[in-house]
């Protein structure tokens, strides 16, 4: 392909993973993280493996910092053509103790436990800011390269979680809504100058974010895992792998007239209605 690659958050197992996928297609690849040593990390194993990365401290939550991270990207690769924004998570702050609110929690409470009332909105802030801000304005950043340009395009990185709210998690599955939602709006007003931009909905992927929710120390699931994979009609956890399909298909001339998808990767959990 031989493109100038930014992704965000990618000194983190998913972006990483694509990092590495898109940089053995012949692209040179820009790893930007919050955390410089875990992008320099995911860039020097590629440039071992014969590829072309720099690893970029980037915060996607300050335009300054990224304007910084586009001009070393510019200095050592040239003019952005994609841009993958990667950088997202949850906090526990933004997430309820139990799935449903029963009228005894309200009662008997526990140290620690948390009720819908109980949220903290300094919790539901930062998790809005890093999913949707922090896939604004790297984009605001970044796509000025790309403008009126051939072969650009932007991925943005939702969840499966933006098309039906699991429980427990209001905030990150609002987040992600409203990204699912930006995909589109920038899709369309992106539309006249040449710069595709689609989304990826993971399902579950079993990641150091969520280890803790979903296994156990011995790594057997708990109660919540065995609930995900029963949802899952294929019956298991995605793989960082599973993504990279998909990810080089939107980011090629294969997808030239694709614009404003959101795909769900999830093992059919999307598409599961439990019965
Ligand atoms: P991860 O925690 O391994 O990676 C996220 C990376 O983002 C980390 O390296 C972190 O340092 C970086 N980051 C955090 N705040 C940042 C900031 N302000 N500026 C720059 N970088 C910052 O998580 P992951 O599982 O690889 O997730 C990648 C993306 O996929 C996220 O958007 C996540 O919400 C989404 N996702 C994950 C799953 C899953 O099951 N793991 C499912 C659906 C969607």
């Amino acid at each position: 392909m031989n493109k100038t690659i930014v992704l965000t958050g990618a000194g983190g197992v998913l972006c990483g993973t694509l990092a590495k996928a898109l940089a053995k297609e012949g692209n040179k690849i820009a790893v930007l993280d919050l955390r410089k040593e875990a992008a320099d990390a995911i860039a020097d194993e590629i440039n071992r493996e014969g590829g072309k990365a720099i690893g970029v401290a980037a915060n996607v939550l300050e335009k300054d910092s990224l304007q910084h991270a586009k001009k070393e990207v510019n200095n050592a690769f040239g003019l952005c053509d994609i841009l993958i924004n990667g950088a997202g998570g949850n906090h526990p702050l933004g997430t309820t103790s139990n799935p449903f609110l029963q009228a005894e929690d309200l009662v008997n409470k526990t140290e620690g436990f948390k009720t819908f009332f109980d949220l903290d909105p300094s919790g539901i802030q930062f998790v809005f800011n890093l999913n949707f801000i922090g896939t604004l304005l790297p984009t605001q950043i970044f796509a000025e390269d790309m403008v009126g340009r051939k072969g650009c395009s932007i991925l943005n990185i939702s969840s499966m979680n933006a098309f039906t709210p699991l429980t427990k998690i209001p905030a990150y599955s609002g987040a992600k809504a409203a990204v699912s939602n930006f995909t589109q709006w920038l899709a369309v007003h992106f539309s006249k100058v040449g710069i595709r931009v689609n989304a990826l909905a993971p399902g579950f992927f079993l990641t150091d974010q969520n280890r803790a929710l979903l296994t156990n120390s011995d790594g057997s699931l708990t109660p919540r895992g065995i609930q995900i994979i029963e949802q899952t009609p294929m019956g298991k956890f995605g793989e960082p792998e599973h993504l990279v399909g998909t990810t080089l298909w939107l980011c090629s001339e294969g997808a030239s007239f694709v614009t404003g998808v959101v795909i769900p990767i999830d093992g059919g959990f999307s598409a599961y209605s439990g019965v």
